[in-house]
């Protein structure tokens, strides 16, 4: 499907192939988990309960100023840049997001699906340091832009793909570090109300195609990959612009011709040229389209039956 542009390759396997061998391998498959946001400081031996929660699943917790622990969490923290904090947090200090990126993050690979993603830069010797955002007297100074992970915790988030289930579940787990005292508060609250009182669902609709991505990939990897191959070094380099720098995307959009094989109503079209969440959107959907050939972004019906005369005049059918 993706002949007419040499920007970016899929995983490796012909989009109908790959298909087919998704749904046989989910069909076969066991229970994929891969863990997502978690945030944890890697202090404690096993600070990650082994407990899934779903969202009307209750716990107590409640962190404030008066705890001894205060700041605690904010120092060797694992924070995972999700796109849309980075929109945000760009937007927080007045920056365009590829310097903001450059001057608050590094580069890591998520553990599950082995794709690049941002992690927020942590000060001190190996990153044990306080958090670049932390100030020692008033907390964090991005505290209405914070990012989701800092939002869930001490909740970290994962996403299960079960047996014979093509779409992932969201899932919950507890971590529960020695020095946070907020375990022992009495406030309750169900996963859903925590969640609504962090603003996490604001960032719901413009990650969830991005966390799919990750899921998707850790549960090809977990069964060896597509023919036994890793996602090639393009894709992961269009996946690490997409998600860290909306400006070098859209000059992609409009530079090369991208406008020209996909089918962009004019609405769109001229919303993408400022708008960067919608951009944002359309380059989410376009990668899941690119690396699982999902129905996410539609090809021009003349590029189309370009590409499929091209494939008959290949294999000798005409
Ligand atoms: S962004 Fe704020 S809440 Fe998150 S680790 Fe840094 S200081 Fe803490
Ligand atoms: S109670 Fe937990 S979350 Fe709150 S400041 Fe202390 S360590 Fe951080």
């Amino acid at each position: 499907m993706m002949q007419d542009n040499d920007d970016i390759e899929g995983p490796g396997l012909s989009k109908k192939s790959a298909d087919e061998e998704m749904a046989n391998r989910l069909d076969r498959g066991s229970e994929v988990e891969t863990t997502l946001f978690e945030g944890v400081r890697g202090l404690d031996d096993k600070p990650v309960q082994p407990v899934r929660y779903k969202t009307t699943d209750s716990f107590k917790f409640r962190c404030h100023k008066g705890v001894s622990c205060w700041n605690l969490c904010c120092h060797g923290a694992d924070v995972t840049l999700t796109p849309m904090d980075i929109l945000t947090l760009a937007e927080h200090f007045d920056m365009r997001p590829a310097e903001f990126v450059g001057r608050f993050t590094v580069p890591d690979l998520h553990p599950g699906s082995g794709l690049p993603v941002p992690k927020l830069v942590m000060t001190g010797k190996e990153g044990k340091g306080p958090c670049v955002f932390l100030d020692d007297e008033t907390g964090c100074t991005v505290y209405d832009s914070r990012p989701v992970t800092c939002r869930y915790y001490p909740l970290g988030l994962g996403a299960i793909k079960m047996k014979g289930h093509k779409d992932r579940q969201d899932m919950y787990f507890m971590v529960k570090e020695s020095h946070c005292e907020g375990h022992k508060e009495e406030k309750e609250q169900t996963v859903g109300e925590f969640r609504k009182e962090q603003g996490v669902e604001d960032y719901d609709q413009i990650n969830q195609g991005w966390v799919d991505i990750l899921m998707k990939m850790a549960s090809w990897r977990s069964m060896g990959g597509p023919m036994g191959k890793d996602v090639s070094t393009q894709t992961k380099k269009m996946f690490y612009m997409i998600s860290t720098d909306i400006d070098a995307f859209r000059k992609f959009v409009f530079e090369s011709k991208f406008l020209d094989t996909y089918e962009i109503d004019d609405e769109l079209a001229e919303a993408i040229k400022t708008d960067d969440q919608a951009l944002l959107q359309l380059g989410v959907g376009w990668l899941r389209n690119v690396m699982f050939n999902e129905a996410t972004i539609a090809m021009k019906q003349d590029v189309l039956q370009g590409a499929i005369s091209a494939a008959r005049t290949e294999f000798g059918a005409s």
